[in-house]
């Protein structure tokens, strides 16, 4: 069998040449392996013996495909050799190529090799220097992975998603479902650093990343933004009912407290949604409306949610196959843009008036759906109302649940007074202190939402004749929706 080393005579000057050249390419860094036309190994370094743990003995005269090409290759890896035999030329041959290679003991890794023949005596024989890229792949990996995930957390960093928003909104454009944009920021995080330290708030902000990924779904994309910012990406939404139970289940999980393994210690984070359902908003734009939404959320008592619709942002409308969405949505956008034509002055002014005869500060109608309670009109003493038309949050935390449910009256004086008030954290933030709601049903009896009004302070004057003149506006309201 001929050796690569055994030179035209020309070449050589005399044979310790050929042993230093042996010596050389024997102690390379580089696997070096022969192969003849038949497959059989004829060359077989110290670097090859290293790196397979086939010895040299081992090896020499032995088929190379069985001992160092995982067997799902080996077809392909003949062929490629029956090719470059009857053309001379082949893909994998005078260039670097990386493939998977197998060890003796059967573990496979990854390899970088340079093949090269020569045609000797009529029949090709093939040489390949060899690398184990093991290592350069695990680095490159790290260094992925530095450029995409959180350093603190672990989970996907801001340019992670701020790659990612714009594919998963186009895959969600395509099929005919919705995507949700969650944006969460801790409650009162500073406070903690600042009592904690800023070690034991790092700890929060993993353990708040490891809960929040632990009450999603594997595909959806969770992401820390900086700071005590997260965002969730969630495809697949088909209705509103879906992104709230999200919502919820994520607040009970960071409401359950036992943080840092401490029984009474509470963190709690403010949500807020931004709904995509195909039509045109760019990404910034979605970010944008799931920030506000967020901090709707932080100024209607923190520890909640709140989803915002894309037509809080002006948007174009591409055309009618784009209102896919949301059966409820479309709904509820069907339902508003009636009302907005129709009835919303008289409601409108039906409940300023009515607040000014009850000297209430706020006044709303809400609507039930979807497990959520969206504020359908409001009406303020003051400009800056605590709510939103539009905005909407759980249904669980709100006055018009537990009073519908009987856990609440139907007249609060001073909501101060109340343990059950007192458990909700929007009594004392807003704060709200007199409190009146009554249901509207509509003339089908079906439950349609709550006509409500509170102050800021307490109101021992409202009684009975003033909740029955609710009652008779929350029949009226009814036959305008
Ligand atoms: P709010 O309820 O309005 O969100 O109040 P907040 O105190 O949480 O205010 P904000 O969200 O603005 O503050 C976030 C704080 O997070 C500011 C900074 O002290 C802290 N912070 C930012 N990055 C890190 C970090 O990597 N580690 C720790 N421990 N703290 C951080
Ligand atoms: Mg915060």
């Amino acid at each position: 069998m001929t050796r690569l080393f055994s030179l035209p005579k020309s070449a050589m000057t005399d044979e310790n040449q050929e042993q230093r050249l042996r010596k050389i390419l024997f102690n390379s860094l580089d696997a070096f392996v022969g192969v003849d036309h038949n497959g059989l190994v004829t060359e077989w370094n110290q670097q090859a013996a290293n790196i397979f743990g086939w010895s040299y003995d081992e090896a020499i005269g032995h088929n190379l495909d069985e001992m160092i090409i995982p067997e799902r290759f080996r077809d392909a890896h003949r062929q490629g050799m029956l090719r470059a035999l009857e053309s001379g030329h082949a893909e994998l041959l005078s260039r670097r190529i990386q493939l998977e290679a197998k060890r003796k003991t059967g573990e496979e890794f990854p390899v970088e090799m340079a093949v090269t023949y020569i045609l000797n005596a009529g029949s090709y024989e093939f040489y390949a220097f060899i690398q184990d890229i093991s290592n350069r792949k695990v680095e490159e990996q790290k260094l992925r992975s530095l450029a995409s995930n959180d350093t603190l957390t672990g989970i996907r960093n801001r340019s992670y998603f701020n790659a990612n928003l714009p594919e998963a909104m186009a895959r969600s454009k395509r099929s005919d479902k919705n995507l949700a944009l969650m944006y969460l920021d801790i409650d009162h995080f500073k406070s903690i650093n600042d009592s904690l330290g800023h070690e034991a708030g790092d700890s929060l902000l993993k353990e708040f990343a490891t809960r929040l990924k632990a009450t999603l779904r594997e595909a959806d994309i969770v992401s820390r933004l900086g700071g005590d910012e997260f965002t969730v990406i969630i495809e697949g939404i088909a209705t509103l009912d879906d992104v709230s139970k999200v919502a919820t289940n994520i607040i009970n999980e960071l409401n359950r407290g036992n943080w840092l393994d401490t029984p009474n210690f509470k963190i709690t984070s403010s949500i807020g949604i931004a709904i995509y359902d195909g039509r045109v908003i760019d990404a910034d734009k979605l970010v944008a409306l799931a920030d506000k939404a967020m901090y709707k959320a932080k100024h209607s008592g923190r520890n909640n949610f709140k989803i915002l619709r894309f037509d809080d942002i002006e948007v174009t409308v591409e055309g009618k196959s784009h209102l896919k969405s949301l059966e409820s949505f479309i709904n509820t956008q069907h339902l508003l843009s009636i009302q907005k034509e129709a009835g919303s002055n008289f409601l409108q002014s039906t409940l300023a008036t009515l607040r000014r005869h009850l000297d209430m500060d706020v006044a709303f109608i809400s609507h039930i759906h979807d497990g959520v309670r969206e504020f359908m009109f409001v009406d303020s003493k003051d400009l800056n109302p605590p709510i939103a038309v539009g905005d909407s949050g759980s249904l669980d935390d709100s006055y018009c649940q537990r009073v519908i449910d009987g856990r609440l009256p139907e007249i609060i004086n001073d909501a101060f007074e109340l343990p059950e008030a007192m458990s909700m954290d929007v009594t004392t933030l807003v704060p709200v202190r007199a409190h009146m709601s009554v249901p509207i049903r509509l003339s089908n009896g079906k439950l349609y939402g709550t006509f409500c009004c509170f102050s800021y302070t307490s109101d021992q004057t409202l009684n009975e004749r003033d909740i029955s003149i609710m009652h008779v506006f929350a029949d009226l309201i009814a036959q305008h929706l």
